[in-house]
């Protein structure tokens, strides 16, 4: 590797970003596209550090620094969950049309499929036609999401998980005091996520809770305790912890669909089932409900 990105695993993806900075070959447009938390905004920012930095990208100089915290002048952030709405891309789109005093103008956007349609339309000329030294690193979670008139106005680079066995070895290097043990669970339950190991590794409450969701989950497979089950729904919604149970059953039916242990289509159809109540979920519904009715499919 050239520069010093500092990211775990994504060595294709670097190295072909790479190619494209070292040969000045740079897109005015890049759309980072894969799984949640492994890391794209991350390497987002790095390429923004990369680009700016006079130094191929030192981590010791002003520029760098400030990249990297977020306050350097010509690099824009829109980090976050919320929509995006016109309003704030207008303030971009205003932005963008202005000279800036570094060697690029950078916009770094999350989850690019964020934005509103009106804030797209708002945001398509500009990404069309940038002015000068543009570049737009956006990401996205959901390809499938991504409006058709910016894909095809961007170079996508695919990322996807990595692999549990590279992510357990990556731990152990980091965190050279944790036990095999711990460094095993975590590269389970991050399920080749980068980003939920490290968060995994930092903070043993999370371990324990997914080691406590993942034997009920086990459990529930195995015995059909609708009252119990019901019980644990109560404790889920309360908790908000909805989400961390849902990944975790795809987890282990995945797991066991792998096994091939003859109950396959079962599985199968429960997964199905668990796409549908994620679905529901995200719509507001009655959290309890979608969850008890996915607990009687079980
Ligand atoms: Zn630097």
């Amino acid at each position: 590797m050239k520069y010093n990105w500092s990211i775990i695993g994504h060595e294709k993806q670097l190295k072909q970003i790479e190619q494209d900075f070292a040969s000045g070959n740079v897109a005015h447009a890049y759309l980072l596209a894969g799984p949640n938390s492994i890391g794209k905004f991350t390497v987002a920012k790095k390429m923004a550090g990369i680009l700016q930095c006079e130094k191929d990208f030192c981590h010791e100089c002003t520029t760098c620094t400030q990249v990297l915290k977020g306050s350097h002048i010509d690099t824009t952030e829109l980090k976050g969950k919320d929509s995006i709405k016109i309003a704030e891309m207008r303030k971009v789109v205003e932005k963008f049309s202005r000279t800036g005093q570094s060697k690029y103008k950078i916009l770094l956007m999350q989850s690019v499929e964020r934005m509103t349609i009106p804030a797209a339309n708002s945001f398509l000329k500009t990404l069309e036609e940038p002015s000068g030294n543009t570049v737009f690193i956006m990401t996205t979670n959901n390809i499938g999401d991504v409006l058709p008139t910016i894909l095809s106005r961007v170079r996508t680079v695919k990322f996807g998980n990595v692999s549990l066995k590279y992510l357990q070895g990556k731990m152990k290097e980091l965190y050279p005091d944790s036990t095999e043990d711990v460094l095993r669970k975590v590269a389970l339950f991050s399920m080749g996520k980068t980003g939920k190991a490290l968060n995994l590794m930092e903070n043993p409450d999370h371990l324990v809770e997914c080691v406590e969701v993942y034997n009920k989950v086990q459990n529930f497979l195995e015995y059909r305790d609708v009252v119990e089950r019901f019980s644990y729904v109560s404790e889920l919604v309360e908790e908000e912890r909805v989400e961390t149970f849902c990944t975790m059953l795809t987890h282990v039916l995945r797991a066991k669909i792998l096994q091939g242990d003859g109950e396959t289509m079962r599985y199968i159809k429960t997964l199905s089932k668990i796409h549908d109540s994620a679905m529901l979920l995200k719509k507001n519904v009655n959290k309890k409900l979608v969850l008890e009715n996915l607990m009687l499919a079980l």
